[in-house]
């Protein structure tokens, strides 16, 4: 069966579902071409040990699928999302046992009693951003424009473009804490010497306080099939097992439907 589109998406990662949804919701009939034989690009799950058992592979914690204002618009619960709460968001272990390791709880109180002299530090860079993290997000994941909370932003700003470890040294006294942020900040990816990692520590410790860091169960492989049943719901469609060498490649594909 061929068919036209308005629009082909390269790629079933969530960005490429995000826009495959954003342009099916603007009326385009949307081809979402996947080249891998299974959807999701990083999040996926897959039974990599034992028959029954459900790894993700790649990401696997999503505040952000939680967080970000356009998951959120999205009706995800209907296309069987269910997110799960840890009790505690996460702790950084430091090898001399449980009991030492830095608990992040939601609560921003419990989590800087735990860090003894940079208690009052860590409320100090958290505590605004955490108050008003939905109009945080908003600014910092949308479109670069003047934001709706400059003062607010700025002072996020003022802190994420730092390198990490400059950030923590300068701003913490003792171990527990500097060792906490640059576990956040690792996330980045990047060398912590290197400006704007510090970005990925704020963002996810705020992340922590504001929302938790929710997993969805079953495994991340629910966000993907949410999405695409959703981008379904919407006349979307999705063909895997294509990888897209040239521009000309995306004229005229087939589409395989999911079921
Ligand atoms: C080890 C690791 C752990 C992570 N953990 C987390 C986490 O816990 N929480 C979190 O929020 N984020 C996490 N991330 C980040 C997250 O996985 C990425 O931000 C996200 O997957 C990016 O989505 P994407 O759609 O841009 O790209 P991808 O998820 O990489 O998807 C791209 C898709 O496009 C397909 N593709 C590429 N080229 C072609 C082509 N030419 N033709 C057809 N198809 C093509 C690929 O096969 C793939 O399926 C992690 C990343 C890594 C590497």
């Amino acid at each position: 069966m061929t068919k036209n589109y308005n629009a082909v998406v390269v790629g079933s990662g969530p960005n490429g579902l995000a826009a495959a949804i954003t342009l099916a919701q603007a009326g385009c009939s949307v081809l979402v071409i996947e080249g891998k034989e299974t959807i999701g690009g990083g999040l996926r799950s897959a039974e990599l040990t034992l028959p029954g058992f459900i790894h993700d592979p790649c990401s696997a914690v999503h505040p952000l699928g939680m967080a970000s204002p356009f998951f959120r618009s999205l009706p995800l619960e209907r296309f069987g999302l269910h997110w799960i709460q840890p009790d505690a968001p996460l702790a950084h272990p430091f090898g001399s046992g449980e009991a030492d390791a830095v608990l992040v709880e939601r609560s921003l109180d419990a989590t800087a009693a735990r860090l003894g002299v940079d208690a009052g530090r860590y409320r100090l860079l958290m505590a605004p951003l955490v108050e008003n993290w939905a109009g945080l997000l908003g600014d910092i994941l949308g479109p670069l424009r003047w934001p709706r909370h400059p003062l607010l932003y700025a002072r996020f700003g003022a802190t994420a473009v730092l390198p990490a470890a400059g950030l923590a040294r300068s701003l913490f006294s003792a171990e527990r804490a500097r060792a906490l942020f640059a576990g956040l900040a690792s996330h980045s990816i990047m060398p912590l010497e290197q400006p704007m990692s510090a970005a990925f520590g704020v963002t996810l410790g705020l992340l922590a306080h504001g929302v938790g860091w929710p997993i969805p169960e079953g495994g991340s492989q629910r966000v993907t099939d949410a999405l695409v049943g959703y981008l379904r719901s919407l006349g979307g469609d999705l063909v895997t097992g294509w990888m897209v060498q040239r521009l000309k490649n995306c004229r005229q594909p087939t589409p395989i439907y999911l079921t």
